[in-house]
Order: C-alpha cells, then sequence, then structure tokens
C-alpha cells in the first residue's frame, strides 16, 4: 500500500501508574499520525481499485483529518479537495500549508455554509464540480475506516481489561468496539460537548448493532469547546510531556488522558484493572 504503517505500534508505560500503558500510534508514520492511518489506508485503497479519481471532504483550519487526507491521496495517486471552515483571506495555517503542498484544492466555507455540511443537498452540489469523487466523512465514519480501526489491538497487550480512546466521529472507538474480546472493556472521551447526552454517537453505535453495555463514555472532559483543551487539560498535558516525553494534542489526547488520570485518581477498581490508552496522534495540529 501506499500509506503503508512505517513503526510497529508500540506501547510506554504511564508512571507511577503499573497498571497503565500509553500505545502509541503517534509514531506510526511520521505524517498520517495515529488513527487516521488505520481509518483511511482501507478507504483510499477500496477507491483506487475502483478508478475513483479523487475525494473529497471537510474540515477546519487545524484539521488532522484534511491533513491526513491530503498526504495519503496523493501517496495513493489521488487528487483531494478540502472544503475548509475559514475564509479565503486568513492566513493558512500549518496544516492547510502542509494540504496545498500535497496537491489538496482548497475551497473555504462561511459559517453558515460550514454548518449545513450535514444537509442532505450540500455534497450533490460539491459533487458537480468534482464528478465521480469519492465523498469522505469528517472523521471517515465509513465501513472501510471502522473496519480499519480494529488494526489498533496489534498494539493492545493482550492482558488489557479496560482500553480508552478520545472520540470525535466515532469510528475508532466503534471499530474496536465490533473487534474487542469479549472481556475487555472499551471507553470513549467525546472530545466535543453534547448537550443531548451523546445520542447521536449512541445511535451511530447501536445501527453497527453495538449494544450500550459494551462501552462507556467518560462525560464532562470535553474541555470549553472542540479544539480547546481546558487550562487543567493544557497544564496536565505539559507534565506529562515532562515526565514522559509524550506529546499529547490540545483536540484529542489531552482530554482523554487527562480524563484517566482523574478518574484512576478517584475510582480504586479502575486502579487494579490492565488499562491501556490510545495515543491516537494529531500532533501535526500543535504548530501555530
Ligand atoms: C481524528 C482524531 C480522533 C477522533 O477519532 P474518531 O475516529 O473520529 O473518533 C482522535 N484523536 C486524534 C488525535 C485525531 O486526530
Amino acid at each position: 500500500m501506499y500509506i503503508a504503517q512505517q513503526s510497529p505500534l508500540i506501547q510506554t508505560p504511564w508512571y507511577p501508574y503499573r497498571n497503565v500503558m500509553v500505545v502509541r500510534g503517534d509514531l506510526l508514520h511520521p505524517v498520517v499520525s495515529g488513527n487516521k492511518l488505520f481509518k483511511l489506508e482501507p478507504m483510499l485503497s477500496m477507491a483506487r481499485n475502483q478508478n475513483i479519481p479523487g475525494v473529497i471532504s471537510v474540515g477546519g483550519r487545524y484539521s488532522n483529518h484534511l491533513h491526513a487526507l491530503a498526504f495519503a491521496a496523493k501517496s495513493s495517486g489521488l487528487k483531494s479537495v478540502g472544503l475548509v471552515s475559514g475564509y479565503e483571506q486568513q492566513e493558512l495555517t500549518p496544516t492547510l500549508t502542509d494540504c496545498k503542498r500535497w496537491g489538496m484544492s482548497l475551497h473555504f466555507l462561511s459559517r453558515e455554509q460550514f454548518q449545513q455540511r450535514n444537509q442532505d443537498d450540500f455534497w450533490p452540489v460539491w459533487l458537480q464540480d468534482y464528478p465521480n469523487y469519492l465523498h469522505v466523512n469528517e472523521g471517515g465514519w465509513s465501513e472501510q475506516s471502522i473496519g480499519g480501526s480494529s488494526q489498533w489491538w496489534q498494539g493492545i497487550p493482550v492482558n488489557t481489561e479496560v482500553v480508552v480512546v478520545a472520540v470525535g466521529s466515532g469510528t475508532t472507538l466503534a471499530g474496536l468496539l465490533l473487534s474487542a474480546p469479549e472481556h475487555v472493556h472499551i471507553i470513549g472521551v467525546p472530545a466535543y460537548k453534547d448537550p443531548d447526552d451523546y445520542s447521536e454517537l449512541r445511535a451511530k453505535l447501536k445501527s453497527l448493532g453495538i449494544q450500550e453495555h459494551r462501552y462507556r463514555l467518560w462525560q464532562g472532559y470535553a474541555g470549553p469547546k472542540f479544539g480547546k483543551a481546558s487550562a487543567e487539560q493544557q497544564d496536565f498535558a505539559d507534565d506529562f510531556y515532562r515526565m514522559h516525553r509524550v506529546r499529547l494534542d490540545p483536540v484529542y489526547t489531552s482530554k482523554a488522558f487527562y480524563a484517566l488520570s482523574q478518574e484512576l485518581s478517584t475510582d480504586a477498581q479502575l486502579r487494579r484493572q490492565n488499562v491501556a490508552i490510545l495515543h491516537t496522534g494529531g500532533l501535526q495540529g500543535l504548530r501555530r
């Protein structure tokens, strides 16, 4: 494949806990880090087999998803189009500079246009300009990406009882759940707030036949908003780097790792279980 994994999934212990392992998705590939590699590789490989000319997707100005998609598409010989929430006149972020360098055509959407991205009439209009392109959902939610996410098990220690993972679209969570050994409990940490108790996420999981007792969501760790960590989460990430030399990103992993540290401090049972937390990558977004 064209975006082959460059390194096996290794683990780093989280001191001082003896029961927690960090599964280092951030080290899988120098560009397409973490879960984006597992999600995009099977989807783009399918697109190539079907002679699809390119891919089109949507994201923010620091989007890990568009960044990984642009690189992966280029590596796979596919064209790519990114619809970005923002204005043409704004200075390009390092994320978008990379996307452009890798050949992604960028179109900027106003806040109102961006909010319509999940409506039925949004994509047909863009697909008129880019006929036969594959529309890749934000976050990659698709059968291929969900299937690809089962690859995390390569790097999860066999004695693991609890797996903790950050949640955006829930694609990674779904893939883990569908391929999890029966006795392993999976916990998702949403990186965005949802006043509706994450009912949409739960419904998506249910549509795949995943029952609610199979997983738990640690709510209340979404920080001030999507893309922004709280001061506590930021301090935690700085300390974590000082202690372990492992960087955490502000959008997802600072929130998930902070959540686990909080839960460990209050839950004695959790301290007795073998826990694996997935480092899903995203460090490109730290550049400002
Ligand atoms: C995209 C991303 C996620 C979210 O993954 P989903 O499969 O969409 O839930 C988590 N962590 C990082 C670092 C990401 O870039």
